[in-house]
């Protein structure tokens, strides 16, 4: 039996299961804590590659997926999580999850956040246990029985319905954040449109908007329900409770059902109310910097994640206009909806156009 140690590493991804394939291996040792990705333990498992967590003299191999209720994950262990309890499901506490998941589900396709089977919900009920939507239903047609529930690394362990594809995104959170109780996701038109041109909407406007939300990140593109889409968002969900994600829309996460989707709508109106303010063809009048500090100490007892209180990444007068990692810090102009601020582009333009003709009128051409 040949070994490969990873146990220096925190994380294995699919590159590490693959090369150890191609060492040859039939186990590979991780640390206590090291987080194995659902694409690489899936490789692993199809090629009989065993995980095992240092210092354990079993196996770990994957739990296959569709396992039914009453079959407990075994993937817990070899990643320093409790094995995952299936009785979770049917707890009052998981009824109650399962109603407000349903309620959120019909405000989602009520609003127009999603479309045909678009969109989905989750919750982290134990530490290894989460309930969420299935595939293919509609938002609006979700009822308790359609749910169910899957480890943390995606192997679904209750319910009937096979679980959503995008489930891995919201795992990557949670595992991620350990705040984050729920996340939404969904595809509202108004943010997503800022999400297909790249660009994170522009800061000190609207005071709500800067209290639940603040600074948005945006991921970058990734094929949806794949590991390597799941993973995009790491680099920004500790600091964020709000990410676009390129080219497919949002997710947001939060202590509760109910209040992931509330950020869904406040974003959601504020791309919506930004792109009816550029139409009205003057400037946008923004809120001070100095006001605007006074709305972060607000979102600071709120006890919401916000980049900005990272004073080490601000300069002076820097709470509109902070890169956010991730982030395209492209200035708005108001042929694109945003601010009503001309392009530097158009400026330069500008600029030329005057100093060429006040040359000329001086005769120094
Ligand atoms: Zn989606």
């Amino acid at each position: 039996m040949k070994s490969i140690d990873l146990t220096g590493q925190k994380v294995l991804v699919i590159r590490d299961a693959r090369s150890a394939l191609e060492a040859g291996a039939s186990q590979v040792l991780v640390c206590k804590n090291c987080v194995v990705t659902p694409s690489a333990r899936d490789f692993l498992a199809q090629n009989n590659i065993a995980v095992v967590t240092s210092g354990d003299v079993t196996s770990a191999a994957p739990a296959a997926y569709g396992q039914t209720a009453s079959a407990p994950s075994s993937s817990g262990s070899a990643l320093g999580r409790p094995a995952a309890n299936a009785r979770l499901f049917t707890t009052p506490e998981a009824e109650a999850v399962k109603k407000e998941i349903c309620a959120v589900g019909r405000k989602l396709w009520m609003r127009q956040f999603v479309d045909g089977n678009g969109g989905n919900i989750s919750y982290r009920i134990g530490p290894n246990e989460v309930i969420c939507t299935p595939t293919l239903v509609s938002k609006y047609d979700l009822t308790p029985e359609d749910l169910s529930m899957v480890d943390l690394e995606g192997n679904q362990i209750a319910g009937s319905k096979a679980r959503t594809s995008e489930i891995l995104l919201h795992l990557e959170i949670y595992k991620e954040v350990p705040e984050a109780k729920s996340c939404v996701h969904c595809h509202p038109p108004h943010a997503t449109a800022y999400a297909i041109t790249g660009r994170v909407p522009p800061n000190l406007v609207i005071p709500e908007f800067e209290v639940f939300i603040g600074k948005v990140a945006i991921s970058p593109y990734e094929t949806p329900g794949t590991a390597e889409f799941a993973q995009t968002v790491l680099p920004f969900v500790k600091t964020h409770n709000t990410v676009l994600l390129a080219n497919h829309g949002i997710i947001c996460w939060a202590d509760s059902v109910t209040h992931a989707e509330w950020f869904a709508e406040v974003l959601e109106t504020y791309c919506w109310t930004l792109m009816l303010a550029a139409q009205l063809g003057a400037p946008i009048s923004y809120i001070s910097e100095q006001k605007g500090s006074d709305l972060l100490a607000i979102k600071k007892k709120l006890g919401l994640p916000d980049i900005r209180f990272d004073t080490s990444r601000m300069k002076e007068c820097q709470l509109s206009d902070l890169e956010v990692p991730g982030s395209i810090a492209l200035t708005p102009n108001p042929c694109d909806g945003n601010t009503g601020r001309p392009a530097e582009t158009d400026l330069e333009t500008l600029v030329r156009s005057v100093t060429d003709a006040v040359m000329e009128t001086i005769g120094a051409k």
